[in-house]
C-alpha cells in the first residue's frame, strides 16, 4: 500500500536498535518505493556528529545488518541523500530548535523514541514545547514499557499529557511478523478452524519462544528484568491474546485491541505451582548466567514456563502452556494448537492414533503447518501416519512472494499510514502488567530459579509442569 511522503525522526539514532533494525528496515522500504519524494529521515542523538559522519554510520549499519539489499550501492547512495543528523539532548535545549526547523509541517511526522523509557517524558515535553506535538505527529515507543504496573501507568500518564492515545505507537515487534498476521488470516478467513477453536475441540495450546544465545552484552539490563519482564509480559502475552481472543467485528485497531484486552482480563491469577523459573549454568566454553551478568547471587530468571487458564466460555478447561528462555537447545519459536483425539478409533488401537496439531512457526523460519492423519501408503494394511499440510510461504507462494518484510518494516510503515492495529494500547499493557506483577512479587519471596544446562530444554521441573497433566512439550528443534 503506497504511503504519503513522511518525516521520520529517530531519537537515539546512533544506538544499537537504530543501526540493527530501524535503519535497515527503512532502507528496504525505500528500495520498495515506499518513501515518497520529499520524505526524510533525521537521526537525532546526544552524540556530536555531522550529517556526513552519520551517513557513514548508516551506510556501515546497512552493510552489516541490511542483508542482500546492502549490495545495492546506487539505492544506498540515494537513500543516504534523504538522511540528516541533528545533535539533540533529551534532557536539555540542545538541538530542539534545529529539529523544529528541519521537520516539514506538511508531512506526517513520526518520532521514534529509540532511547530508554526514562527519557520518554522529557522527549514528549520538549516536542510539545518546541511546537512539534500537533495532530500530524506520531510517537513510537519501544519496550520495555515500564517494569511493573505502577511504572507503566506513570509512562502512560506522562505521554497522555502531550499526546492523544491515537498518536502513540507502542511497538511489540512480534506483532509485525508476517506469520502472526497470517495466523489471524487463517483463523478468521477460513470456515475450517474457527468452529473448532474452543475447549470442546482443543486439548491445549503451547507457546514457545526459545533462544540459543545467552544474555550477551545486555547483562546489566537483563539482570534487572528477567525472562518474565523481558519476554513473557509482552511478546508471549501478545501471541497468547491473538490466539485466544474472540473474533473482532473488524480488523481495526480498537476492535482487535478490545478483544485482546478481554483475554487478559479473563485470565485466572497464576498460582506458584504453575510456574517454573530457571537460570542457565556454565559449559566448558561458555559462562554461567551469573558470571555473564556479573552478579554471583542473582536470582533473576533466564527461563520461565507457566500454565495459564482463561476463565471464559470459549476456553474454560483448555490450558495454555507458555515458556521462554535463553541458552536452550535451539532458536525456535512456535505456537502449537493441539486438538483433542478423535472420540473413537474405528481402525483399532493397532493402527495408531494421531492428533491434529496446527503449528504456527515464527523462528527460525516462518510458516504454518497442520498435522493431519492419513493412511500409511502401501499394502501394510490400515496403519495411520501423521503428515504435515505445509503452508510455509516459500513452498506455497514461490520465492518472490515469500520475501516478506521484516517486522520493523511493516510496523514503521503502519505508523506512517496511521494504522495502530498491530500496536499495543495503553490499557492492554497495563492489564498485562497487572497479571504478571503478583507473580514477579512472588519471585522475590520464593525459591531462587532452578539451574538448567545450556543446550537443554530448561529445568526438568518445566517438563514436569506439563507432564503432570498427561501432556508433553513439543520438542524444540
Ligand atoms: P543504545 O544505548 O544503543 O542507544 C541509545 C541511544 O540513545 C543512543 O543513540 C544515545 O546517543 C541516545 N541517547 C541517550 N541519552 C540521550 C539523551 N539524553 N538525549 C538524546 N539521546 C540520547 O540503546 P538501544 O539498544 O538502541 O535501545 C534503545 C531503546 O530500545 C531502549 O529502550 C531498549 O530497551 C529498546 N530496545 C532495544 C532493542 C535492541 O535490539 N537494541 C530491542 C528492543 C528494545
Amino acid at each position: 500500500i503506497p504511503v504519503e511522503p513522511f518525516d521520520l525522526v529517530i531519537i537515539g539514532g546512533t544506538g544499537d536498535l537504530a543501526r540493527r533494525k530501524i535503519l535497515p528496515a527503512l532502507f528496504r522500504r525505500y528500495l520498495a518505493g515506499q518513501m515518497g519524494k520529499g520524505s526524510q529521515v533525521i537521526g537525532a542523538a546526544r552524540t556530536e556528529m555531522d550529517t556526513e559522519a552519520y551517513r557513514q554510520m548508516v551506510s556501515e549499519a546497512i552493510a552489516e545488518f541490511g542483508g542482500a539489499e546492502a549490495k545495492n550501492k546506487t539505492g544506498l547512495k540515494k537513500f543516504l541523500a534523504l538522511i540528516s543528523y541533528i545533535t539533540l539532548d533529551a534532557k536539555g535545549d540542545t538541538g530542539w530548535e534545529a529539529l523544529h526547523d528541519a521537520v516539514q509541517t506538511d508531512h506526517v511526522r513520526a518520532f521514534y523514541f529509540s532511547v530508554g523509557p526514562s527519557l520518554f517524558g522529557d522527549l514528549a515535553k520538549r516536542l510539545q514545547k518546541h511546537g512539534m506535538a500537533d495532530d500530524q505527529c506520531r510517537i513510537v515507543v519501544e519496550k520495555p514499557f515500564g517494569r511493573d504496573l505502577a511504572s507503566a501507568r506513570e509512562l502512560n500518564k506522562v505521554l497522555a499529557r502531550y499526546f492523544d492515545e491515537s498518536q502513540i505507537y507502542r511497538i511489540d515487534h512480534y506483532l509485525g511478523k508476517e506469520t502472526v498476521q497470517n495466523l489471524m488470516a487463517v483463523r478468521f478467513g477460513n470456515m475450517l478452524f474457527e468452529p473448532l477453536w474452543n475447549s470442546q475441540y482443543v486439548d491445549h495450546i503451547q507457546i514457545t519462544v526459545a533462544e540459543s544465545v545467552g544474555v550477551g552484552g545486555r547483562g546489566e539490563y537483563y539482570d534487572r528484568s528477567g525472562a518474565m519482564r523481558d519476554m513473557m509480559q509482552n511478546h508471549l502475552m501478545q501471541l497468547f491474546c491473538l490466539i485466544a481472543m474472540e473474533p473482532p467485528a473488524k480488523f481495526d485497531p480498537d476492535s482487535v485491541r478490545d478483544e485482546k484486552l478481554k483475554v487478559i482480563r479473563a485470565l485466572d491469577p497464576l498460582r506458584p505451582e504453575n510456574i517454573v523459573r530457571g537460570q542457565y549454568e556454565a559449559t566448558e566454553t561458555r559462562p554461567s548466567y551469573r558470571k555473564q551478568v556479573e552478579n554471583r547471587d542473582s536470582t533473576t530468571e533466564s527461563f520461565v514456563a507457566l500454565k495459564a487458564n482463561i476463565s471464559n466460555w470459549r476456553w474454560a478447561g483448555t490450558p495454555f502452556y507458555l515458556r521462554t528462555g535463553k541458552r536452550l537447545r535451539e532458536r525456535a519459536s512456535e505456537i502449537a494448537v493441539v486438538f483433542k483425539d478423535a472420540p473413537h478409533s474405528i481402525f483399532g488401537e493397532d493402527a495408531g492414533r494421531h492428533r491434529n496439531i496446527l503449528t504456527i512457526k515464527l523462528q527460525p523460519n516462518e510458516g504454518i503447518e497442520l498435522g493431519v492423519t492419513i493412511k500409511e501408503p502401501g499394502p501394510g494394511g490400515m496403519r495411520l501416519i501423521d503428515v504435515p499440510l505445509d503452508m510455509t510461504f516459500a513452498e506455497a507462494l514461490g520465492p518472490d512472494q515469500a520475501d516478506f518484510p521484516d517486522a520493523y518494516e511493516r510496523l514503521i510503515m503502519d505508523v506512517i499510514r496511521g494504522n495502530q492495529t498491530l500496536f499495543m494500547r495503553g490499557d492492554e499493557v497495563e492489564a498485562a502488567w497487572a497479571w504478571t506483577d503478583p507473580i514477579i512479587a512472588e519471585f522475590k519471596e520464593g525459591e531462587p530459579p532452578l539451574p538448567y544446562a545450556t543446550g537443554s530444554s530448561g529445568p526438568d521441573e518445566a517438563l514436569a509442569l506439563i507432564h503432570r497433566d498427561g501432556r508433553a512439550w513439543r520438542e524444540i528443534k
